[in-house]
């Protein structure tokens, strides 16, 4: 995700943290020392970084209980609304979506189960309420925000955790992407009602509606890729027209092509038809204003991802996720066609 920054590593998992999360910590600094000076804006923002001590705690139960299946949580991005587990893929098995979907609700249980046994008893909810009042006992208002935590999670809709049981246990009967759009549609409703009674509570709910209304959009779009891309190959997707630079070509000759064809980036190919690299729109530029229009493309160009032409198609979108295109080899090591976000995304027009 742009605009983090990792902060940890747990067990393979990287650990970011979005800026927008420190607007939130300044926020909430300068509301407390508005009301009480330099002490309470450190315990407010002290309180704040515990939630999210929390979060990422419920993140990472996410991500343990995937590691049994052997799924990997390649990172946890903290965002001002909580955490988001980026797994390796979703289960397939209805099963293991529902194990994994409530490890995250069953940490935020075991804390309050600790917080309840440190406290003797369950705070009482008053002092829940005062989640905004840095003097009230930090503990028991902990306690109230992991209540919270636990049930606003098990709401049966996406994106919350909820939503993913909801998914798998419908998944039992209809298909995978019809339990999706059940469960987004379920999602969305949540979304309006939270939205609306937000226009006559706190404004804080039409924050979290939004949230969940993209959330569940987002949900559904996933599922349409997987959905699209099933059973097929790389080759299904490249686009096969495009034009290539000789590696002794230099920039100069690349920016003119950049003008006479709607292409932004361009492989460079060898002799023989193999792909050495890419050059993309903004290295052209760069490198036109750093080194001059004679600059060899060679020095400009990047590595690119190759795969196969048979390889599945979904593998090569992992691939693509962080690099502007992925070549397609023929047998031979020949490129074959090129893989751009912008016909993947005209595949699923296609398709969905
Ligand atoms: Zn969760």
């Amino acid at each position: 995700m742009v605009w983090s920054f990792p902060i940890a590593t747990v067990r393979g998992t990287v650990i970011r943290i979005h800026v927008t999360f420190f607007l939130l910590l300044a926020w909430i600094g300068a509301m407390h020392a508005r009301e009480g000076g330099l002490a309470e804006a450190v315990s407010g923002m002290v309180f704040v970084c515990l939630v999210f001590a929390c979060v990422v705690l419920h993140e990472l139960g996410h991500a343990a209980a995937a590691r049994r299946y052997g799924i990997a949580t390649p990172d946890i991005t903290l965002l001002p609304i909580g955490g988001l587990a980026r797994l390796e893929r979703i289960p397939e098995e209805p099963w293991r979506e529902i194990a994994i979907a409530l490890a995250g609700p069953a940490v935020n249980l075991v804390i309050c189960l600790v917080l309840a046994i440190v406290l003797g008893g369950v705070p009482s909810p008053q002092e829940g309420l005062m989640v905004e009042d840095a003097r009230s006992d930090v503990l028991a208002r902990l306690f109230w925000v992991n209540a919270f935590l636990l049930l606003f999670n098990l709401i049966p809709a996406f994106p919350m955790d909820g939503g993913r049981v909801l998914r798998a246990v419908l998944a039992f009967r209809m298909s995978h992407r019809d339990a999706t759009r059940a469960a987004a549609n379920v999602g969305q409703g949540v979304a309006i009602l939270l939205g609306f009674l937000g226009l006559f509570g706190s404004p804080i709910l039409i924050f979290i509606a939004l949230f969940v209304w993209l959330g569940a959009a987002g949900e559904t779009a996933e599922e349409d890729l997987r959905a699209a891309t099933r059973s097929l190959a790389a080759e299904d997707a490249m686009e096969t027209r495009f034009e290539a630079l000789p590696p002794e070509a230099d920039v100069g000759a690349a920016a003119e092509a950049l003008l006479r064809t709607p292409q932004r980036d361009f492989p460079v190919v060898d002799g023989t038809g193999r792909i050495l690299g890419l050059l993309t729109r903004d290295a052209i530029i760069h490198a036109l204003r750093a080194t001059g229009p004679n600059t060899p493309v060679a020095d400009a160009m990047q590595e690119v991802p190759r795969v196969k032409r048979g390889a599945p198609l979904s593998e090569a979108l992992k691939t693509l996720a962080a690099a502007p295109a992925v070549a397609v080899e023929d047998g031979e090591g020949r490129l074959a066609g090129l893989l751009t976000p912008a016909n993947v995304a005209d595949l699923i027009a296609l398709k969905g």
